[in-house]
């Protein structure tokens, strides 16, 4: 990794601080943060207001940018896949969906992941490493300049919601991750309501008590992949670690906290995680809880035999949840033309 630290890994009041050691009036750090932030800039020479001495010793010790666009892919339903470079030369993927009126943009926290999870392309390579907060906030800003510089057709506004369900696992990663949720949230930052802003995890016991004590607000979804502990293990080993039991608990105080319902993501996999009985206990651990579902049949993957289950059974299982009184949504993923689903891009590419 480059000696450089990345100057959008400060927290707008942190970037306050440095302006201020540097004996710099209080508008001048009002404009930096607008540059790093509001505006993104990916080159110093676009802080125009900034002296020029301000922006050269800034270059001296921190770098701007810390990605480079290696791959960028449109699918025939809209959705927009990137593959990153980092400095190091590692790669993550990103993504844009557009929705009818906001775009969504899934944002990966980790090179690789740790977790094992059998149906997951991530997995495959075990994990690299953890991406720093403005490896995590540059995604956003990469995809937001996308966003504006071609607006899809029948998108709304340029609004976004940002969904932390790319590469690796947030709570693994939380300070980084926390970090920043800060930036993304302050006015002096990306501005964004918590309530747009949604961490997906496949809830390690640690890792949600962090989410729970600090309560940053936003929407917690849980990727559960079992209704007992055998099942959860089977196919999320090394979630697994933490029992089902916990993890909804963990995730039910953190919905209270937040005063906000949480989500459990369920994989469907044909043959094993689609079997009715599953449905039926998974309703009876959600039952009155305030928590919905979301259904995620499987993207398949080039290197498995875990197969996406038959529509009748997707159908099936809905109904087990939905006859409980569980609001339960199926949620197909998008750009399966360009394998944009669920982090096939960086595998394809490294293989060829
Ligand atoms: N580690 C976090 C975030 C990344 S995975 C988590 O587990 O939530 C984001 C979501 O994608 C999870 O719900 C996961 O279960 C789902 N997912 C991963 N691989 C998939 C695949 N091949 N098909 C469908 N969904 C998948």
């Amino acid at each position: 990794m480059d000696s450089k630290p990345l100057l959008r890994s400060l927290v707008p009041a942190e970037v306050d601080h440095l302006v201020a050691d540097a004996g710099l009036p209080s508008y001048r750090a009002d404009q930096l943060n607008q540059w790093l932030f509001e505006r993104g800039a990916l080159r110093w020479e676009e802080m125009s207001n900034l002296p020029q001495a301000v922006r050269t010793d800034l270059a001296s010790r921190y770098d701007l940018t810390g990605l480079e666009t290696a791959e960028r892919q449109v699918a025939g339903d809209g959705t927009r896949k990137f593959l990153f470079r980092l400095r190091d030369g590692a790669t993550v993927e990103s993504v844009i969906i557009p929705m009818e009126d906001h775009a969504t943009f899934c944002i990966s926290t980790q090179v690789g992941c740790a977790m094992a999870c059998r149906f997951c392309a991530t997995a495959r390579g075990g994990l690299v490493r953890n991406l720093d907060s403005a490896e995590i906030l540059e995604q956003v800003l990469l995809l937001r300049a996308d966003l504006e510089a071609e607006p899809p057709p029948d998108l709304g506004g340029r609004q976004f919601n940002i969904v932390f369900m790319g590469m690796g696992e947030p709570l693994d990663n939380w300070e980084e991750v926390a970090r920043s949720l800060v930036t993304m949230t302050e006015s002096k930052g990306l501005a964004m309501s918590s309530r747009r802003i949604q961490i997906s995890t496949s809830g390690p016991a640690e890792g949600l008590q962090k989410l729970v004590t600090a309560n940053p607000g936003v929407g917690l979804t849980l990727s559960l992949g079992g209704s007992t502990d055998e099942e959860r293990k089977a196919v999320m080993p090394v979630p697994g670690r933490t029992s089902v039991a916990e993890a909804i608990d963990l995730t039910v105080r953190y919905a209270q906290r937040a005063r906000r319902r949480a989500t459990v993501a369920w994989v469907l996999i044909a043959g094993s995680t689609d079997d009715p009985v599953q449905a039926q206990r998974l309703a009876k651990l959600l039952r009155g809880k305030p928590l919905k579902v979301n259904l995620i049949p499987m993207n398949p993957l080039d290197d498995s035999d875990l197969e996406p289950p038959k529509e009748k059974d997707i159908q099936a299982f809905r109904r087990v949840l939905t006859d409980a009184g569980i609001d339960t949504f199926v949620r197909t993923s998008g750009g399966r033309d360009i394998a944009a689903a669920c982090g096939q891009l960086r595998r394809r590419r490294q293989k060829s």
